[in-house]
């Protein structure tokens, strides 16, 4: 053998050897890799045996505990989730080399009998209760357990014999039949309670300690040949495992945070905490969506107001003024108004001599004292410049003279007042506003009409104001002055009954009378029913003096029936009273009530013209009053526009013949014609007939021969006070 000599031959020999040692310890490792053990266990019983959350390997004590004892037995122990329900079951399967945990050797679901291994660790077995009552004795007791628990539950059947045992799908059941009854406590592992009972919504369950056992934790396998091989082999295992080993273990996966909050856990522990931020989050919304609808909805009224109202003097703009008016005049449709258009004549000149700031200084005097003296349904608007115009009630010249008074010479002295030798001009333009207005309201058009006003008194080179349309200006303040005193006129006696008779043109007796309104107006005189009725019907006023006049006319029927002489008097019904709200038959029932009078001595006239507007109603009003024993008179018949067919329908006694009317006008003898075929088609419909308006000789005997016999007119008597009216001889 040639001796190594080189360095270059060291290397090589060297480098050979250190290959040849990696390839003999590499034969060495094959010659010892161990055993698979195939283990079955279950994975829902955290800590002993569980899923790492992170690897998803099966962990837990029991797994690391036969792990250790496997591997000092020569295997390495791989786990195998059971897909069996319980443990007995999968004893039979031969996917797994041994099954854990036993209690004690168990047949298996075939029945065939088993072997288990010697005990890996004392497990102690807890009750858990609702609350901390005491329990029956536990022979006796009734115990709830997981069905995958089925092993452990025969062990402790064979310790407890008494004791009901009853198995759930999983501990939400078990809990379940606990809270329902069905079982006095649960029972398991205490390791696996100090798991669950980590879940808040268990938080009310009680560890019964004084019911604690303990139990062997096992590994087991079908009793043959193989199984006892395996058997003995793990035991040899078992016996090397030291306590400090087992201790550790125990510790390792006890004090780790193993319980992880799902989603109703989360609910459970913070719902509480959860809902009243939730609660508050919304109201805060709330809040914050009605603080952004305020700022809006004040920036909206800013906007309105800054669109309203004159930035100078704070009165309306035009704009404000065209919805003030409408306004007003909607709600008050039965107030007179004017409407002035007020324009300063000089304004320039007084810009240019006293500077803007005065002129602003007195526009704003004027829009204050005229602010101070209007009333809440009225208004004052400037619509440009120097130019006022106003919303004013027609309450009479007195007012008027206020008016000159408290506003229109103090402005017109505003700088004569202040030492100034300066007169303001103002033209005023006045419109008063007619039915029309009121109806379709429109106020550049009212404007337009006091604007012409203005300017007429403006190029004549006056001062002061004129009319657009005088007449009207008349005629409101008419109706102001009526509608004014009409309260105190009911009170204070202006008003009176007069009696106008009714005869019997062929014995020339008095058979009844119609009783008439007579108004003597403190400042008008005596104003006809033909202007006040309609003003106060109107109005809505029409029913207070239609009462009055009734009451009057029953108090004179009661005082002439006790004196012997039974009257009759015809009264009138305005159409408003039946359309207003009261009950019209029960007032005139009471009124013959409480005046002791028969019905037949108050006659009702009701106006053709209401029977045509309002059919079905006053139809149905005339049938109750008639009913009730009045006699219903259609009044003015001939004056409207009546209809045959109406004759038909309405149920009324006796039909006014309003024979001037039918008399007055157009061709004479076609009149004639006229009247006597409508005489004779109200006898032949056997109604009665009485012609009103009969003035003299010649009319009364044409109707006579026409066969109209009852008649009421100046002809034969004018209306006249009661007293007169009572010393006429009646018909008896
Ligand atoms: P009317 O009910 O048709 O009353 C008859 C009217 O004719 C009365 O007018 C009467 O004075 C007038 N008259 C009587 N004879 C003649 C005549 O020969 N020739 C002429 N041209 N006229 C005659 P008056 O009193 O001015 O009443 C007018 C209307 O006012 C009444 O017509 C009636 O509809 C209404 N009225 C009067 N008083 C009242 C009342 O107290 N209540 C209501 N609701 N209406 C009333
Ligand atoms: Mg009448
Ligand atoms: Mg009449």
């Amino acid at each position: 053998m040639r001796a190594i000599r080189s360095p270059k031959c060291f290397l090589t020999v060297f480098i050979c050897a250190i290959m040849a040692l990696g390839f003999i310890s590499e034969a060495l490792a094959a010659d010892v890799k161990k055993e698979i053990l195939r283990v079955g266990v279950p994975t829902d019983r955290c800590p002993v045996f569980y899923r790492d959350p992170e690897t998803d390997e099966i962990t837990g004590i029991g797994a690391d505990l036969i792990y250790a004892a496997a591997e000092n037995a020569g295997y390495e122990a791989e786990f195998v989730q059971i897909k069996e329900e319980t443990l007995k079951e999968a004893l039979d399967d031969e996917e797994y080399d041994i099954v854990m945990p036993f209690g004690s050797a168990i047949s298996s679901g075939t029945g065939a009998a088993s072997i288990v291994s010697e005990n890996l660790i004392q497990t102690p077995f807890t009750l858990v209760t609702e609350g901390k009552h005491r329990l029956p004795p536990l022979n006796g007791l009734k115990v709830g357990m997981l069905k995958s628990l089925g092993g452990a539950a025969e062990t402790v059947h064979q310790l407890f014999p008494g004791m009901e045992i009853t198995l759930y799908a999983d501990m939400a059941q078990c809990v379940h039949a606990l809270h329902e009854g069905e079982v006095d406590a649960l029972l398991h592992n205490s390791y696996v309670w100090s798991y669950v009972l980590q879940k808040p919504s268990y938080s009310y369950l009680t560890v019964q300690p004084s019911a604690m056992f303990s139990m062997d934790f096992r590994a087991g396998t079908l009793d043959d040949p193989k199984g006892r091989e395996i058997i003995d082999r793990i035991n040899r295992g078992i016996a090397g495992l030291a306590d400090t080993q087992v201790q550790a273990i125990v510790l390792d996966h006890t004090s780790r945070r193993l319980y992880k909050y799902d989603f109703n856990d989360y609910l459970y522990e913070y719902g509480l905490v959860l809902g009243l931020t939730v609660l508050l989050i919304i109201s805060l919304l709330i809040i914050l969506v009605m603080k952004q609808r305020a700022i809006h909805l004040e920036q909206e009224e800013k906007m309105r107001y800054l669109m309203d109202h004159d930035a100078l003097t704070g009165i309306w703009s035009l704009n404000g003024f065209r919805k003030r008016v409408k306004e007003i005049l909607h709600s008050n449709p039965d107030t007179q108004y004017f409407l002035s258009y007020n324009n300063i004549k000089n304004f320039k000149f007084i810009n240019d001599s006293f500077g803007m700031a005065a002129g602003d200084e007195l526009l704003r005097f004027w829009a204050d004292s005229s602010v101070r003296m209007l009333g809440e349904n009225e208004a004052i608007g400037r619509i440009d410049c120097d130019h006022f115009v106003v919303l004013r009630e027609i309450r009479g010249e007195e007012k008027l003279v206020e008016d000159k008074d408290k506003v229109l010479d103090p402005v017109r002295n505003y700088f004569v007042d202040r030492g100034k030798d300066q007169k303001v001009q103002i033209c005023s333009g006045v419109y008063v506003l007619t039915p029309d207005d009121y109806e379709k309201t429109d106020v550049d058009r009212m404007l337009d009409f006091a604007r012409v006003a203005e300017k007429r008194v403006r190029e004549s080179g006056r001062n002061g104001f004129e009319f657009y349309n005088p007449k009207q200006w008349e005629r409101g303040k008419r109706i102001a002055d009526i509608l004014t005193h009409f309260p105190v006129a009911i009170k204070s006696g202006e008003f009176k009954v007069w009696y106008q008779p009714q005869v019997d043109y062929g014995t020339g007796k008095i058979i009844g009378a119609e009783a008439l309104g007579r108004w003597n107006h403190p400042k008008l005189g005596w104003i006809s029913p033909t202007e006040f009725v309609p003003v106060l019907e109107e109005s809505g006023y029409i029913f207070e003096l239609d009462r009055f006049v009734w009451e009057e006319v029953c108090r004179n029927l009661k005082r002439w029936n006790e004196e012997g002489v039974k009257r009759s008097v015809s009264v009138n019904l305005s159409r408003r009273d039946i359309l207003g709200d009261v009950d019209i038959i029960e007032h005139f029932h009471e009124l013959i009530r409480k005046y002791e009078l028969s019905p037949e001595q108050l006659r009702i006239e009701i106006t053709e013209s209401a029977y045509v507007e309002d059919s079905e109603l006053l139809i149905q009003t005339t049938k109750k009053l008639e009913s009730l024993g009045f006699m219903v008179e259609m009044d003015d018949f001939g004056s409207g526009y009546s209809s045959l067919h109406m004759l038909k329908e309405v149920p009324v006694d006796r039909i006014k013949l309003d024979f001037q009317f039918l008399h007055g006008k157009g061709n004479a003898e076609k009149s004639r014609i006229i009247l006597r075929y409508v005489i004779r088609m109200i006898r032949s419909l056997g109604m009665k007939l009485i012609a009103e308006g009969v003035e003299d000789a010649e009319q009364a005997d044409f109707l006579d021969s026409l066969g109209c016999k009852e008649m009421q007119g100046f002809c034969f008597y004018k209306p006249m006070p009661v007293e007169e009216f009572e010393k006429l001889k009646f018909k008896s």
